[in-house]
């Protein structure tokens, strides 16, 4: 019988479901256009739109309103127009977890192609730490793309998701934390006090390949940037992608946010069998793409991830290797422990050769991997998964992922 070569392994899979969107939609999340088209919809008047929407963004943005009743500047009748044809709905929370260093994890259920049947959930976490709160945020139900050392790989893609439920998550994470004007801060530790904000950086690195989705995640991300709407600006949101080399320049010109690369490997062969959409788009054409990423300078970095795996990926050739390749790039390097799952193939490097590897890129001029004391946090979070390996979850497995990605 013939071995299944990695390379065997499909580059992409197929989606398998459509979106069927609900009888009321929610107005969350909508864009700008898509609000004034809603209103248009309901019969507001187009010289009334623009005025309609600006009232709307304040009222559901700023304030966190749940409820039409509340927007008390927008007249009556129409709030009972708004409420007879949409909602103000979020993705619904089916569970929360709170660890002890604050960090939160919402477990989110979206309604699947039929109605009332095969719900979807996506997760979204929270990462307090002394000085931002990084929400890290899924473009994707499952993901088409098959890295090999990632679990969301091995998921069948279910579906992309719509703007908004990628802003829904944001409001979630921003209603269950008190995190609106006049609302009650929820209680926990690592949580800025009242009158700062919770949520100050998004990181789109949960669930799916952003690039792939790319207009739901442009329309969200700009209702997330939008002064008037959660304002968080782009330089405190960060898109990582595993290399979607034709959407980079417009995720640039079109989302202007901070740009990850999950680079991982320094060879095509070898990057190949770690992220097959190097087959289609090989390390020099991404290399290539990230020099010419719009508005790239020493103050707007691009931020490679790479995963540590023994034995694979780790050698201190591979990290001269991985210095040299990023010569002249306006870069930042991420090394992130992997984060081993049940049935994966490889196993987090030991400590000692993360530190001799972050020695290199460190010497090499790059900022430090993790923010706090160099490496220490690598080390935390791969100690951790020595001992608690099968035990994480999905959940965890975000939240290690994040806390890497926080610089
Ligand atoms: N699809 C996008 C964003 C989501 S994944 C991307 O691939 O960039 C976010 C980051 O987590 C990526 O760098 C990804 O390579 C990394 N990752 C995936 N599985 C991992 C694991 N088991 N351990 C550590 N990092 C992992
Ligand atoms: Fe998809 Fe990113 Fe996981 Fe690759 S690493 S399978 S692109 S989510």
């Amino acid at each position: 019988m013939t071995a299944i070569l990695e390379t065997d392994i499909p580059l992409e899979k197929m989606p398998l479901e459509r979106y069927v969107p609900p009888a009321k939609p929610s107005l969350v999340g909508m864009s700008r256009t898509a609000l004034a088209e809603a209103l248009g919809a309901v019969g507001v008047a187009p010289g009334q739109q623009k005025m309609r929407v600006q009232q709307l963004w304040h009222w559901i943005y700023v304030r966190g309103a749940q409820d039409f009743d509340q927007m008390s500047s927008v007249s009556k009748d129409l709030r009972a127009v708004l409420d007879t044809h949409y909602t103000l709905a979020r993705p619904e929370v089916v569970a929360e977890q709170i660890s002890v260093d604050g960090t939160r994890k919402w477990l989110l259920r979206l309604p699947g192609e039929v109605a009332g049947e095969r719900a979807h959930e996506v997760e979204c976490v929270y990462i307090p730490e002394s000085d931002r709160g990084t929400l890290c945020v899924s473009s994707q139900v499952g993901c088409t793309l098959n890295c090999s050392f990632c679990h969301t790989g091995t998921q069948r893609l279910v579906r992309n998701l719509t703007p908004e439920e990628i802003v829904g998550q944001v409001m979630v994470a921003r209603d269950r934390l008190g995190d609106f004007i006049g609302m009650a801060r929820a209680q926990g530790p690592g949580l800025p006090t009242e009158g700062e904000r919770c949520v100050s950086n998004i990181v789109m690195m949960g669930m799916g390949e952003p690039l792939y989705n790319f207009e739901a995640v442009r329309d969200a991300l700009g209702v997330v940037q939008d002064g008037d709407g959660l304002a968080i600006s782009r330089r405190r949101i960060t898109l990582s992608t595993s290399g979607v080399v034709p959407m980079i320049e417009r995720a640039g010109a079109e989302i202007g946010v901070m740009l990850a690369i999950s680079l991982h490997a320094v060879r095509n062969d070898l990057r190949d069998k770690l992220v097959p959409l190097n087959r289609k788009y090989p390390i020099e054409e991404l290399l290539a793409a990230c020099r010419n990423y719009p508005g790239l300078s020493n103050a707007r970095r691009i931020t490679f991830e790479y995963v540590m795996l023994k034995g694979v990926n780790d050698s201190l050739a591979d990290a001269k290797a991985l210095v040299r390749l990023l010569s002249g790039i306006p870069a930042k390097i991420n090394l992130i422990p992997f984060n081993p799952w049940p049935g994966s193939q490889y196993e987090c490097s030991d400590w000692e050769q993360i530190e001799k590897f972050s020695e290199i890129v460190f010497n090499a001029g790059y900022a430090s991997p993790v923010r706090t004391p160099r490496g220490r946090d690598i080390l935390a979070a791969c100690g951790q998964l020595k001992s608690e390996t099968e035990k994480l979850t999905a959940r965890e497995r975000m939240a290690l992922r994040a806390m890497a990605m926080t610089d």
